[in-house]
């Protein structure tokens, strides 16, 4: 049997995407493959190898990828969630492989019977773990992304955490908290995942591996969102104000959400534009409007 190569590992300093993809080693055994853009996790256990999601534009580097490490081939496939972005390339990876998801994600699909997306073969309910080989993988249902519900992926023994569009290394979130269909479980979910023991932490995008440091940063932003929008909704969201500006309540509600949206990417802006994370000029607005309507409607 021929040693893998292991050309396309590399170590945190570098990102040389000059091959389409890159691949880090987390943990023996344990990678991150990324195109620059998407990343995910895949897994030696000795008894073949556990991928989660299928990106579309991570499954052409996949083979190569995989076959550079080791000689073992994919067994089983977790689904994160339902959305196209993250396994919409499923149908790529051939019949014959356990497919893996929480039961709403496997209702979610078989509603829409996507041929991209096929059904799991098995299903858990809430929480599960597997012994494949020489790995404990942990699953468990959140909702912080989709509505449908998010599998997180934890292995206890090599301290990684996969949590998939929570948040991206170096950056803020992306538009709308990263499409959060849930911005109380999304805020919530920084604290519950710190609560677990890891060094490592994916969460779908980049070509990094983020730490515990960038989840406390990324909650710290958040957080400084919520805060701003509800102290400002506070202040405008006044009869006196509301009764200058409005010839009818539709107009009023208008009027409130647009001032504090262009109060609180204004304040917020002044304080994060200048680091540590990139995107603010992008994304803080849409962060901005989709927290007043969690504060203004369900707070
Ligand atoms: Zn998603």
């Amino acid at each position: 049997m021929s040693t893998p190569a292991r050309v396309h590992v590399q170590p945190a300093e570098t990102t040389d995407l000059s091959a389409g993809f890159l691949t880090r080693e987390l943990s023996p055994g344990v990678f991150m493959i990324s195109n620059g853009n998407y990343q995910t996790l895949f897994m030696t256990t000795g008894e073949g190898v556990v991928l989660l999601d299928a990106p579309l534009p991570l499954i052409e580097y996949l083979h190569e990828a995989i076959a550079d490490v080791t000689t073992e081939k994919v067994t089983t496939m977790i689904y994160s969630h339902g959305h196209t972005d993250h396994i919409g390339g499923a149908f790529r990876m051939g019949d014959g492989i356990e497919i893996i998801a929480e039961a709403g994600t496997a209702e979610f699909l078989r509603e829409k019977q996507d041929p991209a997306r096929p059904l799991p073969t098995t299903i858990y309910d809430k929480e599960t773990t597997l012994h494949i080989g020489n790995r404990e993988v942990r699953l468990f249902r959140d909702g912080f992304h989709s509505a449908d519900g998010d599998t997180v992926l934890y292995l206890p023994n090599e301290k990684v955490m996969v949590a998939i569009d929570l948040l991206a290394h170096g950056w803020v979130p992306l538009l709308d908290f990263d499409l959060s269909e849930n911005i109380y479980s999304y805020m919530g979910a920084f604290d519950r995942f710190l609560a677990y023991d890891f060094d490592s932490f994916l969460s779908g995008h980049t070509a990094d591996v983020a730490s515990r440091d960038d989840v406390e940063l990324t909650r710290r932003y958040v957080l400084d969102v919520y805060a701003t929008v509800k102290r400002l909704h506070d202040e405008i969201n006044t009869p006196e104000l509301l009764a200058q500006h409005r010839d009818s309540e539709q107009a009023g509600i208008k009027f409130v959400i647009e001032e504090v949206v262009r109060r609180a990417t204004a304040e917020l802006t002044q304080r994060w534009a200048d680091g540590p994370m990139k995107g603010v000029d992008l994304w803080t607005e849409s962060h901005t409007r989709a927290m007043v309507l969690y504060v203004r409607w369900t707070d």
